[in-house]
């Protein structure tokens, strides 16, 4: 018999998240339930509880936050045949309608009509349960915990910012911002053979990515230059991806990239207006890429979550009780300097 009231973190507006109940969502024909194991919480999720909108999107009725989670089948609609209760899963929370010309072209992250996870209107997946069409549940290798599946979003969002940098062996590359998509960013770079350098202020963050294989370094122009000299690449990375979103270090990404670089733009910086030097871009042939979520990339990421050496466990520094949702929330937003990702399990 299922639930039929659950507990969830639902935002009500600004600065009031509270942790209530709410009916048990119900699952249509093509649909799975999934009793959520760990759900990650994100710097949008932050966003939205600081400022009650990101953008367009607004805050206008209670929404459950939550975008990075994983659990367990628990139901199945009645045309699902790809998965079975009891199947463990990742939720990949942007669900494209499959018929658009962006759907078609495979580059369904770009699609108009998504509806993505605590996203206004829709509910996130900071609750017992979540319902999610069932082929955007993938099913998690059975060594990767249900912990370490809640980083495949973040990771799927490095991935393709791997991807749109087309980032190749021995490439050195440069991510700005040892967050925790900074970091995964840094672990998909590695993975593809790339030499990574990643820049943060905090000390946390910059061991974090050194326990994923790459050099750390502090923000300021001379220590960037200093670690990419000692990589072989005094002339600038072959590919900069900027995930702080930071004024400053978006404005300088493209003076850190070598001619003929590419600059991979991840992190939205708080006032949008970035100045570009055209004639230094066009005359060194920099391509400039965004990066919108991604498609196509949560396999991988599932893949890659597997440990073959290389362990995520260091990004995951906290992990509280659905119960303690707004005390986590609060830790992730206010302790940057000890707190990389915070999971509600
Ligand atoms: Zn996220
Ligand atoms: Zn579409």
């Amino acid at each position: 018999m299922l639930a039929k009231r659950m507990r969830a973190a639902v935002l009500h507006g600004v600065g009031d998240l509270r942790v209530e109940e709410v009916p048990v969502p119900e699952i249509g024909a093509d649909e799975v339930l999934v009793r959520v194991r760990a759900c990650g919480i994100c710097a949008s999720d932050i966003h939205y509880v600081e400022h009650g909108h990101i953008g367009r999107y607004v805050v206008s009725a209670p929404m459950i936050l939550g975008h990075e989670a994983a659990g367990e089948v628990v139901a199945v609609g009645d045309a699902v045949r790809s998965l079975a209760v009891g199947q463990r899963v990742a939720l990949e929370p942007g669900v494209a309608c499959g018929r658009c010309r962006m759907c078609k072209r495979g580059r369904y992250n770009l699609c108009p009509d998504v509806r993505f996870f605590a996203t206004p209107p829709v509910d996130g997946a900071m609750a017992e349960y979540a319902v999610l069409r069932a082929d955007f549940a993938h099913p998690i290798p059975a060594s990767v915990t249900d912990r370490q599946a809640a980083l495949a979003e973040p990771l799927a969002v490095g991935i393709h910012a791997v991807r749109q940098g087309s980032i190749s062996l021995g490439d050195v590359v440069l991510v700005q911002g040892g967050g925790p998509v900074g970091l995964l960013t840094a672990a998909a770079a590695r993975a593809a053979g790339a030499v990574v350098v990643v820049t943060d202020l905090f000390p946390v963050r910059r061991r974090a990515a050194e326990a994923l294989g790459a050099v750390a370094s502090g923000v300021d122009n001379e220590e960037v230059a200093a670690a990419l000299h000692a990589l072989g690449a005094p002339d600038g990375a072959d590919v900069v991806i900027d995930t702080s979103g930071n004024r400053r270090a978006v404005a300088q990404a493209h003076e850190r990239a070598r001619r003929g670089g590419t600059v991979v733009l991840v992190g939205l910086p708080e006032d949008d207006a970035v100045t570009y030097h055209v004639t230094e871009i066009v005359d060194r042939e920099l391509t400039i890429r965004g990066v919108f979520r991604y498609a196509n990339a949560f396999p991988s990421a599932l893949r890659l979550l597997v440990d073959h050496g290389v362990s995520y466990e260091g990004i995951i520094t906290h992990d509280l009780p659905l119960g303690d949702a707004v005390a986590a929330v609060d830790l992730a937003r206010t302790q940057r300097d000890r707190a990389i990702k915070v999971l509600v399990c």
